[in-house]
């Protein structure tokens, strides 16, 4: 049982840790019991931490020299990695994934994603503009933009990566001079609790980031709502993003919304077929299947096919189910029991469509949320394969040509990610220029790096986040003329 003496169930408004009326518990994925009592902000507690940000973005935070503003990020990212262990082990807790997967490749990315927007803090410029006369006439004018910080942003963020998904809105809000009230997910909030304190440690000044941990349609709602709110920056489902975004109307608030997807993994003929089955596989089943890049559309070409659907299937009964804290375990818990409840709805849905059972297909007989890795093999015309279960299921459809691949790839509501597996250059070209992805990886999964622009098409979401792209979005264009 992990230890949460040192953490502060409570709410982080302006600087202090403050009680709410209510709480709400979470559980342990892994056990099915109790975990922890935590606070869910109301309609106040959210006034209050709007009240803290703004009074930070006029003052203190505000008037911090850029250069300074960067030293703090780069302050806490050395915090965080110095705390890697310890934050690894309350989101592992919390979620469920691989306490070794947490630490080796979600702390770290916290911390690029920090020291990465730390640098950007002193190099945010506008544009000088060659303008004509003012109105056509001799007198000359002086045209520029210059790029102002929107004022406070609300990160909303989801439980498959709590602290991951929170650095690509937190590090780039900051170093544009924005101040960032977070809502972390009911499910995982912990890890984000710990944060808070690294975050008053580093010095930033109070108000400047403010954690309401709390009720999605309660909290997240009236963050939604809040007319001194400028951006919502969200991560999480498609249909809470609608909801985000109808909310988001009554101030025409900036939003950024990066929401579900049915990644295709396309396995040409001429694919490296052994690293093709290895990296299709680890886009499958990381981290549970929970998430929204998961590749759980295997395109196969034909020839191909039967190698891929054994792969697969060794891959599948290669995983090794158990607690996020066993060194042997590569795939933990699902979050919560009304997510194995839905996987596990999609099983059965998938049998009954008629989809062959490649591997999986049930829950394991022990305590807490556990699903067998499951491949199916079936056409993407099954709600399987149409429909996102984010969990550690995926199918695998048959293709004769490139053309039909690419029909198929592009066959569903989703637009995140694809992965594109060929040893034939021109061809990796021109497929990614044909899919409807916001980030492809070719011969490999498209890396979620700081500067790289992460963001999905069509019902994946609106906008981009990191790389300079997330510089630009948490900034307002304004164009100033002076009439010489
Ligand atoms: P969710 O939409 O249920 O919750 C996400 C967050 O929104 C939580 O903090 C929740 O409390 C809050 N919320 C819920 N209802 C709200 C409302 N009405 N108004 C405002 N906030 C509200 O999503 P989840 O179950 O936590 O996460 C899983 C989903 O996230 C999947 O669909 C997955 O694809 C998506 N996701 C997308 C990306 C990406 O980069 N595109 C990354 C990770 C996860």
């Amino acid at each position: 049982m992990v230890d949460l003496s040192d953490i502060t169930t409570e709410l982080f408004i302006g600087g202090e840790w403050r009680a709410a009326t209510e709480t709400f518990t979470t559980m342990n994925p892994t056990t099915g019991t109790g975990l922890a009592k935590l606070a869910a902000a109301g309609t106040d507690d959210v006034d209050a931490a709007v009240a803290a940000a703004t009074a930070a973005f006029r003052g203190d935070w505000g008037s911090l020299a850029p250069s300074r503003k960067g030293m703090l990020l780069n302050k806490l990212a050395d915090l965080v990695e110095a705390d890697s262990e310890r934050l690894a082990e309350l989101e592992s807790a919390d979620m469920g994934r691989p306490f070794g997967m947490s630490v080796a490749m979600m702390i770290p990315n916290l911390v690029a994603t920090l020291r990465y927007y730390a640098g950007w803090a002193d190099k945010i410029n506008g544009e000088l503009i060659a303008s004509d006369g003012y109105m056509g006439g001799p007198t000359p004018t002086h045209a520029y933009t210059r790029r102002d910080p929107l004022g406070v942003v609300a990160a909303i963020v989801p439980w498959n990566a709590p602290l991951m998904i929170l650095g690509w809105k937190l590090a780039p809000a900051l170093a544009c001079g924005n101040t960032v009230i977070i809502k972390p997910a009911e499910d995982a909030s912990l890890s984000i609790l710990r944060l808070a304190d690294l975050i008053a440690q580093a010095g930033f000044p109070a108000g400047t980031v403010n954690v309401l941990t709390g009720v999605g349609k309660v909290t997240g709602e009236a963050l939604a709502r809040h007319p001194g709110i400028a951006k919502i920056s969200f991560t999480g489902s498609t249909e809470t993003g609608r909801a985000i975004l109808r909310n988001s109307a009554t101030n025409f608030k900036r939003t950024a919304l990066e929401l579900g997807g049915k990644a295709p993994q396309i396995i040409f003929e001429d694919a490296n077929l052994d690293a093709a089955i290895g990296g299709s596989a680890m886009g499958l089943f990381f981290n549970q299947g929970e998430v929204c890049a998961a590749g759980t559309r295997i395109l196969a070409h034909r020839r191909v096919y039967d190698s891929v659907i054994d792969g697969l299937k060794a891959a599948a009964q290669g995983q090794v189910l158990g607690d996020p804290f066993d060194a042997a375990t590569t795939m933990g818990p699902l979050v919560n029991a009304a997510q194995r409840d839905r996987v596990l709805s999609y099983l059965e849905r998938g049998a009954s469509e008629g989809a062959d059972v490649v591997a999986g297909g049930s829950a394991p007989d022990r305590p807490g949320y556990f699903v067998e890795p499951t491949v199916f093999a079936g056409r993407n015309d099954m709600a399987v394969a149409q429909e996102e279960i984010f969990g550690p299921v995926g199918i695998v459809i048959p293709f004769d040509t490139d053309d039909e691949a690419i029909a198929i790839a592009n066959d569903n509501q989703y637009g995140l990610s694809a992965t594109v597996w060929t040893t034939d250059v021109s061809r990796a070209h021109t497929i990614a220029g044909r899919i409807d992805a916001g980030a492809i990886g070719v011969n490999g999964w498209s890396p979620l790096a700081p500067q790289l622009p992460w963001g999905g098409m069509k019902a994946s979401g609106i906008g981009r986040e990191l790389g300079y792209e997330g510089i630009l979005s948490y900034t307002e264009p304004k164009t100033v003329t002076i009439v010489l």
